[in-house]
């Protein structure tokens, strides 16, 4: 078994030595189609709205990914190249965390939500997205596309393709991949996503939700706890929602989303205002954060053969961070048994290093046994996919300008990402 794993840790090492000496260059793996940013006006889908219209309390996101070192980085690379030294040794091999010793990865079968497929037409965008009111399709993408970039749409907003004869949608929203209905929500006034549907898939042994929101209504009989497969009927695409989405703007809103703390609505509960509720506990949307569904599609569409493992590790790593050690240390690597240590821990662990992606994502997490720290803290910064997301912002440069910190929104993150 340990012949295995070291066995393992030498194909990691070596695997992470041939990008960082450039075989695969530093560029950033997401698509630029799906991360165009024009201007456009607010959305009904914003997570700010959601805040506003359940009246809760606004913090950041991040989530339950946790992968091998492979990144594709740029300012990082000479921390990186120490710690390859370390891995070539065997001194940090048990400790690597990853889905790859646990399960072999297999291709990302997925579907588009609806019978609307115009993502994968050229020039089909416009044909795809739903813009908001008096915006073009740009403002139905991913990312820091409304009010002049100073707006987060965390998903994907798909126009409505059929209508009965009083102007309603009918299309029907399906899976996106296998999986299980994990949340129905379907009193449609109790958030911003309206009636919405959360599935839960497993991608290379990752915990992955689909959000489908704004719907008009569910297939018979769903029910949280059901199996799914791609593709199966679960819900019939609407504009419910409690900010008045009128019916010719009627979309489906897609997520493909990680739950940041399965004790989320602990977490929640002492920091409402008197009168607030958290209808939704852990399926709070301040509890899921998106990363771009549209690249993913594409990524899938330009090579079939893409593993979700191998798109999460294409990703820039926009900041990394220090945590104090704790048992259990994080909420993620709890949570997920693929992010367990892979052997016995180093002792003492005296920190914990993760390492995220510009919308608070956590990529990859590491024992540390040469630092300390009190509290979460900025350790290395990579501006350029920050700039990719700048209404995201979850770090600043401090007052003095010779470090960084976490912003406010950041703080609750990192919060939130360490609540046991
Ligand atoms: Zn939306």
């Amino acid at each position: 078994m340990m012949r295995n794993i070291f066995l393992r840790l030498e194909t990691v090492a070596a695997d992470a030595k041939r990008r960082v000496s450039g075989g695969e260059g530093v560029a950033n793996g997401r698509r630029a189609k799906g991360r165009a940013r024009p201007l456009g006006a607010p959305d009904a889908c914003s997570r700010a709205k959601r805040w506003r219209a359940q009246r809760l309390r606004p913090t950041g996101g991040n989530s339950n990914v946790d992968f091998r070192f492979n990144h594709r980085y740029t300012n990082l690379l000479q921390p990186l190249r120490r710690r390859l030294k370390l891995v070539t040794c065997g001194l940090f091999g048990v400790w690597v965390f990853g889905l790859g010793v646990l399960s072999s990865a297999l291709a990302l079968d997925i579907t588009l939500p609806t019978a609307n497929h115009a993502l994968y037409s050229p020039s089909g965008e416009e044909q795809f997205y739903q813009g908001t009111a008096g915006h073009d399709w740009h403002s139905g993408q991913y990312g820091c596309v409304r009010s002049g970039g100073h707006q987060y749409h965390e998903g994907i907003d798909v126009r409505c393709l059929e209508r009965d004869r009083h102007g309603e949608p009918t299309d029907r929203v399906v899976a996106i991949a296998d999986g299980e209905v994990a949340y129905v929500a379907s009193v449609g006034g109790q958030s911003n996503y309206g009636r919405y549907v959360l599935v839960r898939h497993r991608w290379d042994g990752v915990e992955v939700f689909s959000l489908y929101a704004h719907l008009a209504g569910f297939a018979p009989g769903l029910r949280a706890g059901q199996a799914v497969k791609r593709g199966d009927w679960i819900a019939v695409l609407g504009h419910s929602g409690t900010q008045n989405i009128p019916k010719d703007r009627a979309h489906l809103h897609l997520e493909i989303c990680f739950q940041i703390n399965r004790n989320f609505a602990a977490w929640f509960a002492p920091r409402m205002a008197k009168g607030d509720r958290n209808d939704h506990a852990n399926y709070n949307g301040i509890n899921l954060q998106g990363i771009d569904p549209a690249a993913i599609f594409l990524a899938t569409k330009d090579k079939p053969s893409l593993n979700f493992r191998e798109y999460m590790e294409s990703q820039p790593v926009a900041f990394t961070a220090l945590f104090p050690a704790r048992r259990p240390p994080l909420s993620c690597m709890r949570a997920q048994p693929w992010c367990n240590v892979n052997g016995p821990e180093p002792k003492p662990v005296t920190a914990y290093e993760v390492w995220f992606m510009a919308e608070g994502v956590a990529t990859f997490v590491r024992p540390r046994t040469d630092v300390t720290t009190p509290a979460p803290r900025v350790l290395t910064v990579n501006e350029p996919p920050l700039i990719s997301l700048p209404a995201r912002r979850l770090v600043e440069r401090d007052a003095k300008r010779r470090g960084w910190q976490f912003t406010t929104k950041g703080g609750e993150l990192m919060e939130m990402l360490c609540f046991q």
